[in-house]
């Protein structure tokens, strides 16, 4: 365990670890939450979450800086409503993410709304809702954001998304600040289009974003664009009077704790070692600070990630003449980063029912799909049918991705507070599935 689980600042409790032999979230033995809710079973730790989220504000205190939490990453209202209120603003990317930041008490006010494709709907419930600013992400969404104000009277607040083009490094499925992305308009069109901005009644121009790419575990990347990117912020702040520069997410955290320990070798030029709130902050704020805007930032996965496990059940061990399948109870369509991204996921016993040997194993799901498979040929200790395992760092991108491929109903989501235990969302019926559906 240990460093894996500390992601990001050391001074974030460890809010999965084993006592006496058992995995606990906080003080809440899982073995325990596995019976009470079932399984395959998300668990939170509220601890964690608050961690994080303290520890970015806090590193960032020299700036006028607003954590705006990534909704996408984690959008369980229990999730929202704590960092509502702790505090957090929030980065949506659609309508629907709107809609539960304000049913689990957060307020439409400090929400940003970014994305490629925004409906008519979307903007107007935006709008009607009060949000902070739109980001924009082409000259035809700003045209077409005008105009939905324009019929209600209204003038919107915006911000644009300049793609910097700087390769972030990272997984090209989460790369989004070069050339090759759909994402933002191009640096050198930025301050053109400013200007043509300027002249739609309906527009107030607010601020100017951008958000390279997620899982960067090395801060050159968020140095490289912030470098690139603060003379044109300070051009358009001086023409525009622009209030803030959004400088995006994408803070990474460490899935495998090898590497955290630097025993094996990653890929070149990534950090072996965990990005805290402090080196972030030691790369971004003498880059910002000089421009005297707020800051606004977005992080996803730093805050969520490693407050979560996903708690799976073994179903059957098959041993053939090459391989050793383990499969459980969880597949891809709870958590598809493994199948997606190629994602690495620490899966770790719930219980240490005495000294086992380790096995190369493949932990597989039930999914009709070569692709349901969470690791190949990874030394675990031996598993049993019966055996209860965890996937670590599964709080982000985890049950947001999960879908009801198969007919599997989604898991339930339980968030931990100490030895408090909420039922954040429960568990899918079969009912709940064909809700909708018309018989023909
Ligand atoms: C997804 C996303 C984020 C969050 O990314 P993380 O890697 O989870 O920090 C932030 N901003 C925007 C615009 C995004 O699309």
């Amino acid at each position: 365990m240990g460093t894996a689980l500390i992601s990001g600042s050391l001074k974030v409790m460890h809010a999965f670890d084993f006592k006496k032999g058992k995995l606990h979230a906080e003080e809440v033995a899982v073995d325990r939450l596995a019976s009470e809710f079932g399984t395959p079973l998300y668990v939170y730790s509220e601890a964690t979450l608050l961690g994080h989220y303290r520890g970015l504000t806090g590193a960032l205190a020299e700036v006028d800086a607003t954590v705006a939490y990534a909704v996408k990453a984690n959008s369980n209202l229990a999730v929202l409503g704590t960092l509502a209120r702790a505090g957090s603003a929030f980065d949506i990317v659609s309508g629907g993410e709107l809609f539960r930041v304000v049913q689990a008490g957060g307020e439409a006010a400090r929400c940003t709304f970014a994305g490629v494709g925004k409906t008519e709907e979307e903007i107007g419930f935006a709008l009607d809702q009060g949000i902070y600013a739109f980001v924009a992400e082409s000259e035809a969404e700003l045209r077409f954001i005008d105009q939905v104000a324009a019929r209600r009277k209204v003038r919107a607040p915006v911000a644009v998304r300049v793609n910097p083009d700087v390769d972030a490094g990272t997984h090209h499925k989460i790369t989004t600040g070069t050339y090759e992305n759909k994402f933002g308009i191009a640096f050198e069109e930025i301050e053109e289009l400013y200007g043509r901005a300027a002249k739609l009644k309906h527009l107030r121009l607010r601020g100017v974003h951008m958000h390279i790419g997620s899982q960067i575990t090395a801060v050159g990347p968020f140095r490289a664009a912030l470098k690139k990117m603060v003379p044109l912020v300070s051009r358009l702040r001086d023409r525009f009077g622009l209030e803030f520069f959004d400088i995006g997410g994408g803070l990474g955290i460490v899935y495998d704790p090898a590497l955290a320990s630097g025993k094996e070798s990653w890929w070149e030029g990534r950090s072996r070692r965990p990005l805290t709130p402090e080196d972030y902050a030691k790369a971004v704020v003498p880059l910002v600070r000089p421009l005297g805007m707020k800051i606004l930032i977005e992080p996803g996965r730093f805050i969520a990630g490693n407050a979560g496990i996903l708690v799976a059940r073994v179903l059957y061990v098959k041993k053939t003449a090459r391989k050793n399948f383990v499969i459980v109870d969880a597949a891809m369509n709870d958590l598809i980063r493994p199948a997606f991204y190629e994602a690495y996921h620490e899966i770790v016993p719930v219980g240490r029912a005495g000294p086992r040997r380790t096995v190369k194993t493949d932990v597989v799901g039930p999914v009709c799909e070569s692709g349901d498979v969470f690791c190949k040929d990874r030394l675990l200790p031996e598993l049993r049918t019966g055996d209860l395992i965890a996937f670590l760092s599964a709080g982000a991108y985890g049950f947001t991705m999960a879908s009801n491929y198969n007919t599997r109903p989604r898991p339930a989501e339980v968030l931990v507070s100490g030895k408090k235990v909420l039922l954040a969302r429960r568990r899918e019926s079969l009912q709940d599935l064909v809700r909708g559906e018309a018989t023909a």
